[in-house]
């Protein structure tokens, strides 16, 4: 009997489960509660796609901090240069962008996601869309289906499930009930790579979606450089989701300070230079503006929120703007999830130990990583680990039948 496999969840995650396991093949049947498959990679691509990053391994494994231990062996195994490979395989051409992350030259995930299908459907991948999975059994899964219940009994199951952000995209994270019943430890997905919540007064909410330019946005001693947006409720962007580990460390400590250098290529000195002559009949705001080449949100800020009006006074509200932190926006709008299945709850080769015909990958498991290509990196590692392990498993039990 040829081993049957069937994979819940249709993201980057449960695409590459099936092309691994196809490949090595299995007879494979790919679900999906939504009508479409890959959403959340296609809203990923119009952020450009950063399918991965270019840096050396090691720096790379660093990056996912403490879940990089766990998924250290299946980045090396399906490495960043694997990834950018396949990408190119399928059409995607890739190149090395700034701070040398890896994006398609297309820029958008559509033209690769048309391309995997088509793969999927030459290797005979069986597509059901509409299929939700609302339960797991002794040896296989139930299926929500047009109304009806229908029960799959497959030798292996690939669960690539996702998190919770942007749940209308398909991804809610209700699996999380369904594996605590099963006596699978979870640890709660919380948003990741999210803005934060900071009340602005009227004038500085006015100029929400405004970008900052670069900034250098600092919690305690750590420091992280990129973009930031303004939002009606506080700020989002590379910078600020960079620093959303130390945030949620210090918020659990009890209160964030977030200190925003608003010019980092500039020194204090330098700054207080520019500002020394002020012409009294300009307004502030724009003065700055024009004087420093600040962003209009960033000249905003400072003539809001600081009482600063000399020269050093504002060169030091520039270098250090103190802001608090609420806490973070909503998970339905943030890039990724913190939490997910605990790794003391899976076995090396990516089954549960609660059920062992049951594979996990993606976005469920509990890691964490910035923005910068390692979210789809370690979706597309874990995968490809998740889809050989439940193809061995599925051998074994085709075999025994
Ligand atoms: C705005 C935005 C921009 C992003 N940009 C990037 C980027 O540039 N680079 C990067 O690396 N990452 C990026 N990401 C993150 C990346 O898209 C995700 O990490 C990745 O899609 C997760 O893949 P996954 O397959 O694990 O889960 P998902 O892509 O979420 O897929 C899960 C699938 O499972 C299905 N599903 C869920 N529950 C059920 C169920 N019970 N039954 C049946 N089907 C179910 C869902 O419908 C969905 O199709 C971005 C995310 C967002 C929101």
């Amino acid at each position: 009997v040829k081993p049957a496999i069937a994979i819940v969840g249709a993201g980057p995650a449960g695409l590459f489960a099936a092309e691994t396991a196809v490949k090595a093949g299995a007879r494979v049947t790919l679900y999906d509660r939504m009508r479409l498959p890959g959403r959340k990679f296609l809203l990923a691509g119009r952020g450009g796609l950063n399918l991965t990053h270019s840096e050396d391994i090691e720096t790379f494994i660093a990056r996912y901090r403490e879940g990089g231990r766990e998924l250290a062996p299946f980045i090396r195994a399906f490495s960043p240069q694997d990834l950018r490979a396949w990408a190119d395989n399928l059409g995607a051409d890739t190149f090395i962008g700034t701070s040398e992350r890896v994006f398609p030259k297309a820029m958008k995930a559509s033209p690769l996601l048309r391309a995997w299908l088509m793969r999927l459907d030459q290797l005979q991948v069986a597509r059901i869309s509409e299929a939700t999975l609302i339960d797991l059994t002794a040896s296989g899964g139930v299926l929500a289906r047009a109304g009806q219940r229908e029960e799959m009994t497959p030798h292996a199951i690939i669960l690539a499930l996702g998190g919770a952000s942007w749940p209308e995209l398909g991804a809610d994270g209700a699996w999380q009930n369904m594996m605590r019943a099963r006596g699978v430890d979870i640890t709660p997905l919380s948003p990741s790579n999210a803005g934060v919540l900071i009340d602005w007064p009227a004038p500085v909410r006015a100029l929400a979606g405004a970008p900052m330019k670069l900034i250098e946005a600092r919690v305690g001693a750590a420091r992280f450089r990129g973009e930031a947006m303004l939002s009606e409720n506080g700020l989002e962007g590379g910078a600020i989701y960079a620093a959303n580990a130390a945030i949620r460390a210090a918020l659990h400590e009890g209160a964030c300070d977030l200190h925003l250098d608003l010019q980092p290529n500039r020194t204090e000195a330098d700054i207080v230079e520019r500002l020394k002559a002020r012409d009294p009949r300009r307004t502030l705001g724009p003065w700055l503006e024009s004087k420093l080449g600040l962003s209009k949100a960033s000249a905003r800020m400072v003539a809001t929120l600081t009482q600063a009006r000399d020269a050093e006074a504002l060169a030091a509200a520039i270098k250090g703007l103190s802001l608090r932190v609420r806490g973070f926006a909503p998970i339905a709008r943030a890039i990724s999830s913190a939490g997910g299945i605990a790794w003391r709850s899976v076995n090396q080769n990516l089954s549960l130990k609660a059920a062992p015909h049951v594979f996990v990958c993606g976005e469920m498991l509990d890691w964490d990583a910035p923005t910068g290509g390692y979210l789809l990196q370690a979706c597309f590692s874990t995968a490809r680990h998740a889809a050989l392990g439940a193809f061995a498993y599925a051998c074994a039990r085709a075999k025994d039948a």
